[in-house]
């Protein structure tokens, strides 16, 4: 009989701590019991009501209309992240969310998830049962259920329904650095706008530390619930990959695979490309702010350089809404350039027109920089008409001088003509 392959694999997992005892598991089933049934006021300690949502039920010490706030963000980022994976959630996610930790009971939560919320954290702890079909290798989820825990911090709560929504979808949030950096994702979404929106702590870390490697971040061996610092580098890995153009459209189907399988890495997906993730990542890191997009400044991979000879020369159409733009010009160490950038734009919409050669200070004005191995130079100023020499040999890439979170606005190309000066 078929039945006789399948084994039923029931796991308990708690993201966002460090450790999980026992004792923490039978709290968590009891919760669970308890949180099916009919509310009646003895379910929750006094100062604490209960709300439900479409998606949600959370058990909470905020006032009626904080709690309406956070239902709406909350089925808000839902839906949007639901969409995003092509499964929206499907099943109730239960919630306790702490302002004051002095009005719940003593012993009322498990003891990791208590000290998570004295902490300032959040927990989710999940109970899964999978079947494995030992003939053929596969797994199928019979059931998944999760319960949050979190501070009523802006943040915390979507951050912690987001490993909620995976376990219960998938089966699994996948390794740490996608389910937390995805996590935090969540934590940011906004419908429509890919510009960076984080929070002002999380941006001064991110600006004045010197960044994490690639390697480091995806390492299987790192665990959740580290640090804030550690989640800090995920979301940026994550916010760059899943919407620079150049890695979006394999983030998902890579995010899907890791959720229902768990067997895809990101090696196994990404791997031959981690020289140029890695070099758009601390891209992405050098010129981080509010507002900044990485949409607008993924790095063109495509366009091939080449040397010009004799009269030659190579031409490319430069936007003033974009980051650093290939010209196609392979330039020669201490080479001479002779360039033209024809062509008006402009710093905002209602920003006055200017030429390649900007305005008085120096704003609008053509700027390039060489790529070479994937390193950069400095940059320098160009123009809207001179003579360059190169610095050294490598690809020309150049943009409109503008602060790199405010290019969204800016209108206009210019035409960018180089050849061998005279
Ligand atoms: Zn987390």
């Amino acid at each position: 009989m078929r039945y006789g392959f399948y084994l039923t694999v029931l796991t308990l997992t708690i993201i966002g701590s460090l450790s999980a005892s026992l004792r923490a598991q039978d709290t968590s089933k009891k919760a669970k019991e308890k949180g099916g049934k009919a509310r009646d006021a003895a379910a929750v300690p006094t100062g604490v009501r209960e709300y439900t949502s479409r998606n949600f039920v959370v058990r909470t010490d905020l006032t009626p209309d904080e709690t309406k706030d956070l239902l709406e963000r909350l089925e808000t980022m839902i839906t949007q992240v639901g969409r995003y994976w092509g499964k929206p959630n499907a099943q109730i996610i239960e919630m306790y969310v702490v302002k004051k930790p002095d009005v719940w009971p003593e012993g009322f939560f498990p003891p990791e998830a208590w000290q998570s919320i004295l902490s300032g954290g959040g927990l989710t702890m999940s109970q899964t049962t999978v079947s494995v079909d030992r003939f053929a290798g596969t797994k199928t989820l019979l059931n998944a259920k999760s319960i949050v825990y979190a501070v009523a911090d802006r943040g915390t709560p979507q951050h912690e329904a987001v490993h909620a929504y995976c376990v219960q979808t998938f089966g699994t949030s996948g390794p740490t650095w996608f389910a937390e950096g995805i996590a935090e994702l969540g934590n940011y979404w906004r419908d429509k706008d890919v510009s960076v929106q984080i929070h002002p702590g999380v941006m001064e870390y991110l600006q004045n530390t010197e960044p994490v490697p690639l390697t480091e971040i995806v390492d299987l061996r790192q665990t959740t619930g580290d640090s804030w610092q550690n989640y800090a580098w995920r979301w940026a890995l994550c916010h760059m990959l899943a919407f620079n153009p150049n890695y979006a459209a394999r983030f998902r189907p890579l995010g899907l695979s890791i959720l229902a399988e768990g067997n895809q890495t990101f090696e196994s997906v990404y791997g031959s490309m981690a020289p140029e993730i890695s070099f758009e990542y601390l891209q992405f890191l050098e010129h981080l702010d509010q507002g900044y997009r990485v949409d607008l400044c993924s790095w063109d991979w495509k366009t091939k350089a080449i040397g010009v000879r004799g009269k030659s020369q190579v031409q490319s159409r430069i936007n003033a809404g974009r980051g650093w733009q290939a010209t196609r010009l392979l330039t020669k160490a201490d080479q001479s350039y002779a360039y033209t950038a024809d062509g008006e734009w402009q710093l905002g919409k209602e920003g006055e027109k200017l030429t390649a050669d900007g305005d008085e200070k120096g704003q609008g004005k053509l700027v390039g920089v060489i790529f070479d191995d994937y390193k950069l130079s400095e940059p320098f100023e160009l123009g809207r008409e001179g003579r360059w020499t190169a610095p050294q040999e490598g690809a020309l890439f150049v943009r409109c001088q503008d602060e790199w979170n405010n290019l969204a606005d800016n209108n206009g190309t210019v035409t960018l003509k180089l050849k061998l000066a005279e």
